[in-house]
């Protein structure tokens, strides 16, 4: 049985008034003031308030332990047990050499750039939070993991009846032809529905409607009103429980009858693109679908990122065992 992390208080959404002058406050209390991390953390539920041990079920006791790096521990206070557990068990804070503080850091610059064309670049992120650069991308990855775990846990239609969805779908990896340098082509398949400012990307190896009807029925609610090009794969959709309305590309951007376009996606796309370029990523194709995620994340939690990154990681990523 492990030790067990007792009360977690919940995340608290007070998180969100965190702010670059609290990040330059805390990186410098923390560094000398260990504890007043720990207090920190626990005020806002990002670390246990108390532990129970996993020996003998007795409530643990903080004290200090130099070895440790947060300079403290928890002990069972059995006299045959005095089992010594990490201030960090049961938290995402857990199995890292990284100060609190550095973690916290970069939770806080990753989240609120998250998305965005001028999210800060690597070389100032390890200059503030004073890491490597293999530490960072590592950290960066693992934060995009928890956007592509989000939407795993959390799947969710767009559209509705009488609801217009747009459906497009652009090309993220060309093929360049200089020998040595030949990647295969990446494709992207979306939509965006207009009023809610929803969206989704999913990466396909095929546009036949072998592919994208499955998405589509994954992603979009019966009964919406779907908008396409003249795509061929886009023939059945009106034959699978959606009204579609089609614009012709090769005459208008807007079909000057109906008001069809497929603007709003297509926008999408160059949001997606110019955010992966400002991150110079994904240098490896095969990261595609974290990138898209991250995307996705930061168009839902926008506006209160920070707060939205560590109420996932309590809820949907770190299963206390
Ligand atoms: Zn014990």
């Amino acid at each position: 049985m492990a030790a067990i992390p007792i009360p977690q208080i919940p995340i608290l959404p007070e998180l969100d008034e965190f702010n670059s002058i609290s990040l330059i406050e805390i990186g410098h209390r923390f560094k000398y003031d260990v504890d007043a991390t720990i207090a920190w953390c626990r005020r806002y539920g990002l670390l246990a308030f108390s532990m129970s041990c996993p020996r003998c079920n007795a409530i643990c006791q903080q004290q200090p332990r130099d070895s440790s790096i947060d300079r403290v521990c928890w002990r069972c206070p059995e006299r045959n047990c005095r089992k010594v557990i990490n201030i960090r068990h049961g938290s995402f804070f857990s199995g890292s050499h990284l100060q609190l503080w550095q973690i916290i850091g970069l939770t806080y610059i990753w989240s609120t750039g998250a998305g965005k064309a001028r999210s800060l670049s690597q070389n100032l992120i390890m200059k503030e939070l004073c890491m490597s650069e293999h530490t960072v991308v590592d950290w960066k990855q693992f934060c995009r993991d928890i956007c592509v775990q989000y939407f795993i846990n959390h799947p969710e239609l767009i559209g509705g009846p009488g609801v217009i969805v747009e459906l497009d779908e652009s090309l993220f990896s060309r093929r360049k032809n200089n020998v040595g340098r030949v990647r295969p082509e990446r494709w992207v398949f979306g939509g965006y529905e207009q009023g809610r400012k929803k969206g989704f990307l999913v990466e396909v190896e095929r546009r036949d409607a072998a592919t994208l009807l499955p998405i589509i029925h994954q992603w979009v609610a019966p009964g919406t009103t779907i908008w396409t090009d003249r795509w061929a794969a886009y023939n059945q959709i009106q034959n699978r429980g959606f009204d579609h309305g089609t614009v012709n590309h090769q005459r208008h951007f807007v079909d000057p009858a109906t008001g069809v376009c497929t603007n709003r996606v297509e926008s999408m796309w160059s949001r997606a693109k110019a955010q992966m370029k400002a991150q110079q990523g994904p240098t490896n194709p095969e990261l595609i679908p974290e990138y898209l995620a991250e995307y996705m994340w930061s168009e839902r939690f926008g506006v209160s990122p920070f707060y939205n990154l560590w109420h996932q990681i309590a809820n949907d990523i770190y299963v206390v065992n």
